[in-house]
């Protein structure tokens, strides 16, 4: 027998919907949410004082109709609630304060070598910058929603409801870790989710994604992932395992990957692997990646030939690699990003174009846009504050929190 969905239900689904549109298209009307939503005007006068009431949104001013009375305008609050966005990448660790809006109003960052991070650092680490954060608000008693994780790795959903997430990061050490802990340390509730997933949230939210119902953000570093966007929803998969596109095989005798496999999208788009191509380069630049790629970047500027040849064919395997993407999923829009991602796109968007419509199907490829992230490295710690508000916008205050 289906569950019965109790007048709760959908109070609750209605006042979701009306803060997602809210949050999208905003100062808007009563009359105008009502014609967005599908909701009856009486429902959305309701939910709309409901959400007056607790401060989650304000009246902004009117705006006039034409021959009837002026509309009153509805906005978010920016000062209604907090949410902090962890982002754990390759060599930093970046905890940022947000208001409501996702306007960020302060963060604290800490760089750790050779990829490396222990779990007790990370967790003392993220516990010292959360609370320093909080402590920059001018005022007590804030209504702070959570925080938000994004790590470089799976993240696999507890067996029970009450279970804790497993973190699998080979990229920086981490093997089946939990980082549930800092919800009771903190008093916070905190949601873990995987970086690439996170920072897709926020183009969705915030960035080239915005309004795209069918999206991609590949993520080019160290390591390589991608979050797909489909139907306006971010793609989880059976086991919230979907994206990991880095290890996907393009090359059968390829070079070994991290995962255990060979021949993966990251030995060969990766910056080690991108490195690795350049003959006698990879040990040079092994820890310092970033200058490695730097300095290979002003070798083809040069007009060295190794460099060259090591260019042109990365930009082939990445539109080959974003072919298997654009032929399996007919995105609007691919989105570059990642430090070595935005790189590429900075210098070669338009070979990276061509080199992606060659491999693809030719209908899908000609739909297909590839675009760079405009949010660069604000992204990470911006997606991972959004898993908070996507919960309080579902589930609106069960767990209320107040700073002190
Ligand atoms: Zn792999």
């Amino acid at each position: 027998m289906p569950n019965k969905i109790s007048t709760q239900d959908v109070r609750r689904a209605n006042r979701a919907l009306v803060l997602r549109h809210l949050r999208l298209n905003h100062p808007t009307s009563r009359i105008d949410l009502g014609a967005m939503t599908g909701l009856s005007p009486a429902t959305v006068t309701s939910v709309v004082g409901e959400l007056l009431a607790e401060g989650t949104i304000a009246e902004t001013g009117f705006r006039s109709s034409a021959g009837g009375r002026p509309r009153t305008l509805l906005e978010p609050r920016p000062e209604s609630a907090y949410v902090l966005g962890c982002d754990i990448s390759e060599h930093e660790l970046t905890t940022a304060l947000f208001d409501f809006t996702l306007q960020q109003l302060d963060s604290r960052s800490y760089t750790f070598p050779e990829r490396q991070l222990d779990l007790a650092t990370a967790t003392t680490v993220i516990a010292n910058q959360v609370r320093e954060l909080i402590g920059t608000l001018s005022e007590t008693g804030n209504r702070v929603l959570g925080l938000g994780i994004g790590v470089p790795g799976m993240v696999e959903e507890p067996a029970v409801p009450e279970g804790d997430s497993l973190i699998h990061a080979e990229l920086i050490g981490w093997r089946d870790v939990s980082l549930s802990g800092l919800s009771a340390e903190l008093g916070l509730p905190v949601f873990v989710d995987n970086g690439a997933k996170t920072t897709t949230l926020a183009e969705a939210w915030c960035g080239e994604a915005r309004g795209v119902e069918h999206a991609i953000l590949v993520l080019i570093g160290d390591g390589v992932g991608a979050g797909v966007i489909t139907n306006g929803r971010l793609y989880r998969g059976a086991t919230s395992s979907a994206g990991e596109w880095g290890h996907t095989k393009i090359d059968l005798s390829g070079r070994p990957c991290r995962c255990g496999s060979r021949g993966c999208v990251e030995t060969v788009l990766g910056a080690s692997g991108v490195l690795h191509a350049w003959p006698g380069q990879a040990e040079v630049w092994k820890g310092r990646e970033p200058e490695g790629v730097a300095s290979l970047l002003a070798a083809f500027d040069a007009g060295d030939e190794a460099a060259v040849t090591v260019v042109t064919e990365l930009i082939d395997h990445l539109g080959l690699a974003l072919s298997g993407l654009v032929n399996l999923y007919n995105p609007q829009k691919i989105i570059l990003g990642g430090w070595l991602g935005q790189m590429i796109a900075l210098r070669f968007l338009g070979d990276v174009r061509e080199a992606t419509l060659r491999h693809s199907l030719p209908q899908p490829g000609r739909q297909a846009v590839v675009e760079r992230s405009l949010l660069g490295s604000r992204g990470p710690a911006l997606g991972a504050a959004i898993l908070p508000i996507e919960r309080y916008i579902e589930f609106g205050l069960s767990h209320p929190l107040t700073s002190s």
